[in-house]
């Protein structure tokens, strides 16, 4: 298993993570398999989704922000309430196949780590198994 940093700079924010992924298999030499990519925090999350405009990532947050609001009488606490329930919305792990020690994702596709409740230092966890 392999930890990547990554530090977000915003409240909310998607971070393309795919290039630090893809040196994790190459590094583990594992020809065929499965990549798992999982978010041990509860207010991010990880999800994968198109890499070539960047206005797609930005529209789903914008949605995802009006949908979840940051203030909407919630109960919790620590008053991040927002940030919990995107983060158990969209997950904090996902598999992607290894073949030919690559990892195959689709044409537009690209895997994004989710900060809800930045900025903050996080962890991602990688482990393939092949
Ligand atoms: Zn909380």
């Amino acid at each position: 298993m392999e930890e990547i940093q990554v530090n977000t700079s915003r409240q909310t924010e998607m971070i393309d993570i795919t290039s630090r992924v893809s040196s994790v298999v190459k590094k583990s030499g594992i020809q065929n398999g499965v990549c798992t990519v999982f978010v041990p925090h509860t207010t991010a999350a990880v999800t994968i989704n198109e890499n070539a405009d960047p206005a797609v990532m930005r529209d789903i947050l914008m949605e995802t922000n009006k949908v979840i609001p940051f203030k909407d009488g919630y109960t919790h606490a620590e008053g991040n309430s927002s940030a919990h329930i995107k983060s158990s919305l969209f997950g904090c792990s996902i598999a992607v196949i290894v073949e030919n020690n690559s990892l195959r994702l689709g044409t537009w596709q690209s895997i994004f780590f989710c900060e809800f409740d930045g900025p903050r230092s996080r962890r991602v966890w990688v482990e393939i198994s092949g």
